[in-house]
């Protein structure tokens, strides 16, 4: 008998989310913005430090308009982390503008400092700079900004943070998605917390976010005819979602406390095997842990990555190799790198473990056992493993419940 399916990161209500959402539904406001749109922005800038908070359909829509509001257009260049989920560099193209991709660094595995100051006096050298900077926050952990905002005010290079992945984090005690001149976060299903979908962009300036709700909401003119003057989105936020993400703001702390305490539990039970090592924590940083990532060194774990994954799949245990880098995606295949060696090296050896906040003792005891299991292989020939368990068979129900795309 297969045991349950542990997920990567699956939803994780609270009871307040379902009181929120009915008010929403029982109130008749079932249309797009409504009251609930209203006080999650409220909620959610108070949360995070911020001035301004607007509710976006997905935190792709909140990348796409931080890049037109940031005057990004067709045939300029936006420097990008290589290491981050495709949405980010998408969003890039979507303004007719070309990605750049900047290689990680092993401290944060977020975008190295050093090549980036590297790349932006290539680009001044050349005579043309890139019109932005899309810095991504992975895993749960901000970027090192103090020597990246430096390098980019130099060259008065336009800042967009993707702290999609790191609602929670701060860094030098500041809130992740604060230090850019936008900060884009996702309530996508497997983020630490979720509306189903929904994004936010968030600014300090208030003249951007009129502008962002403006443009989000089809570019209506003020007049009472549906006057428009130039192109719009649909791009706000349902009411009943924004029900439901209040709820989860409501408990994001505790969320953060919890998937830091899976990996303190992994960091324990696993810490000890040789080619196993965790991503790192700035010292500056405070993490979420949104996922517990980890590297295998096959030479000295005597197995590789695939072999880890494929072993917790034989155990109906969802894990997922780390972002392969935009670098190396065939759809960028045409895009300047400047080097990409680390993110590659990450992407081959990097997994993310099952990280839910409603994860129990028993399932990472379960996740730690199976790795160890494979651990424990160490120099014996792959055909003389023992194999136990069936496959599961992924079935419908089971493919539909795991949360795929980010
Ligand atoms: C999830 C994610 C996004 C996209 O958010 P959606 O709400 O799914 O559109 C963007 N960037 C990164 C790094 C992400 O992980």
């Amino acid at each position: 008998m297969l045991e349950d399916r542990i997920y990567l990161s699956p939803p994780h209500m609270s009871s307040r989310e379902r009181e929120l959402l009915l008010d929403a539904f029982d109130s008749n406001w079932i249309a797009p913005l409504g009251p609930h749109v209203d006080a999650l922005e409220r909620e959610f800038a108070r949360e995070i430090g911020v001035e301004h908070a607007v509710a976006m359909a997905t935190g792709t829509a909140a990348l796409h308009l931080a890049l037109l509001l940031s005057g990004v257009g067709p045939g300029d260049e936006v420097l990008t982390s290589t290491l981050t989920f495709a949405a980010t560099a998408n969003a890039v193209t979507y303004v007719g503008a070309r990605p750049v991709f900047v290689d990680s660094e092993r401290d944060t595995w977020n975008m190295n400092p050093g090549l980036l100051a590297e790349e932006l006096a290539a680009c001044a050298r050349r005579g043309r700079l890139p019109k932005a900077a899309v810095v991504v926050d992975i895993y749960g952990q901000c970027a090192d900004y103090e020597p990246i905002l430096d390098a980019c005010r130099a060259y008065g290079v336009t800042v967009i943070e993707d702290a999609a992945e790191s609602l929670g984090a701060t860094y030098r005690g500041r809130a992740a998605g604060t230090f850019g001149r936008f900060g884009c976060f996702s309530f996508n299903g497997n983020k630490i917390i979720t509306a189903s979908g929904g994004g936010i962009l968030v600014a300090s300036e208030k003249d951007l976010a009129d502008r962002a709700r403006f443009l989000a909401t089809q570019a209506r003119d003020p007049a009472p005819h549906y006057q428009h003057s130039e192109i719009g989105y649909n791009y706000r936020m349902s009411n009943l979602l924004a029900a439901i993400a209040r709820g989860q703001l409501g408990v994001l702390r505790d969320r953060v406390a919890r998937r830091r305490a899976n990996y303190d539990f992994y960091r324990r039970e696993l810490g000890d095997m040789p080619g196993v090592d965790f991503m790192p924590e700035h010292p500056a940083s405070i993490a979420t842990r949104w996922l517990t990532c980890l590297t295998i060194d096959p030479a000295r774990f005597g197995s590789t990555r695939e072999d880890v994954r494929l072993e917790l799949e034989r155990h109906n245990i969802e894990s997922r190799p780390v972002w392969k880098p935009m670098h190396l995606q065939p759809v960028f295949a045409r895009c300047r790198a400047r080097d990409g060696a680390v993110a590659t090296d990450l992407f081959e050896r990097g997994l993310c473990l099952p990280s839910g906040s409603n994860l129990s003792e028993r399932d990472l005891g379960r996740v730690v056992e199976t790795i160890r299991s494979v651990g424990a292989r160490r120099g014996r020939p792959a055909a003389l493993q023992p194999r136990t368990e069936p496959r599961p068979s992924g079935n419908g129900q089971s493919s539909r419940r795991s949360q795929e795309a980010a």
